[in-house]
């Protein structure tokens, strides 16, 4: 189970301690104890709209302290919707003042060494998290609809085992905070893409429109490969449906701040 914690007034998602340790520490956080205002309040990690980048910063900082990580040892990814994955090592920390030196042309993060912490941030998209026990490797993934539509995650397991040698068995996977099947209602022209490549798995159709459990096709990606469903948490907490807790895109029509989520190997 994940669980809630809450330090110098941070509320963070402490993640599947019971798959991911010893070997590797997860969190996400909420949106609980920043210092920024208004549809930013307050602990936004978003810099998308113009909530003021140091409160994004200070809010950073405040987050690294409330987890116990070095600010300087965190890498971004570029975040533009993709399916590609990087392979990252000690050399891409700190590129820059956090999400301006993330990595370009990249949705997900693999590393396989102890040092580096790799981020996913959503107000809504689906971040999944994987521990390879076995061979050491973590990975941090942002899948979006377009990125869950192009199976973000299964091609980041196939680059680990290209890499790595990962195999389904060897992974534990987190699943967290993001927007539910009834809150995501999508017009024809996107359901028709999830119709094309996957039939009406995971889609219902209501009336005109469709609604898409994005976390249903990740799940599917994890157990495609081979991920033993006890080996998977999936948080199913609604973005949408909370939003005292998560910023969510869509809730918030648009105007809102990011979370964050982070995962480092441990040994
Ligand atoms: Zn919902």
């Amino acid at each position: 189970m994940s669980q809630y914690c809450e330090k110098n007034g941070v509320r963070l998602l402490s993640v599947a301690p019971r798959l991911f340790s010893p070997e590797a520490e997860a969190w996400f956080t909420t949106r609980v104890g920043g210092v920024s205002t208004g549809a930013f309040s307050s602990l936004n990690l978003s810099t998308r709209h113009d909530d003021a980048p140091e409160n994004v910063e200070k809010n950073f900082l405040l987050a690294c302290e409330a987890m116990g990580l070095d600010s300087r040892d965190l890498i971004f990814a570029q975040q533009k919707h993709t399916a590609e994955c990087a392979l990252v090592t000690a050399r891409d920390v700190h590129r820059g003042r956090f999400i301006a030196g993330a990595v370009p042309g990249v949705d997900a993060l693999i590393t396989s060494e102890i040092g580096p912490v790799l981020t996913v941030r959503t107000a809504d998209c689906v971040p999944v998290f994987l521990s390879d026990r076995r061979h050491g490797a973590i990975a941090a993934i942002h899948s979006g609809w377009r990125g869950t539509l192009h199976a973000i995650t299964l091609r980041t397991l196939e680059r680990m085992r290209s890499e790595f040698g990962t195999e389904g068995i060897d992974v534990c996977a987190a699943v967290g905070p993001c927007i539910c099947a009834d809150c995501f209602e999508v017009d024809p022209p996107v359901a028709d893409e999830f119709i094309a490549a996957y039939g009406m798995k995971r889609l219902v159709r209501t009336g005109p429109k469709y609604h898409i459990d994005l976390a249903g096709h990740v799940l599917d990606q994890l157990t495609g490969f081979g991920v033993p469903e006890t080996q998977i948490e999936a948080e199913r907490i609604c973005t949408a449906h909370h939003t005292d807790l998560y910023f969510s895109h869509r809730a918030e029509h648009g105007y809102t701040g990011g979370m964050c989520g982070f995962i480092r190997r441990l040994r």
